[in-house]
């Protein structure tokens, strides 16, 4: 379904500023909202949820490397 795909994608590209806390109010119920019915959006967000709790955790600035970051954003591209 087209319009599904295209709220996968605009989830997606939020995910970090979700994970973050950095998107508040209607737009955060969207995503929610779309993570209760997609599956594969709600299991790469368990798992972003994961790493950046994991590059927290070892990090004691409390503040992930930015390169990390885009690591792991380029693996996950080429993955889907
Ligand atoms: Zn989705």
């Amino acid at each position: 379904m087209e319009d599904a795909e295209t709220n996968c994608r605009a989830v997606l590209a939020k995910l970090y500023l979700y994970l973050d806390g950095e998107i508040a109010g209607e737009g955060c119920a969207v995503i929610e909202s779309h993570l209760r019915a997609c599956v594969s959006c709600l299991r790469r967000c368990s798992f972003e949820r994961d790493f950046i709790k994991i590059v927290h955790d070892r990090c004691s600035e409390g503040r992930a490397p930015e390169y990390l970051l885009e690591r792991i954003r380029h693996a996950l591209d080429e993955m889907s």
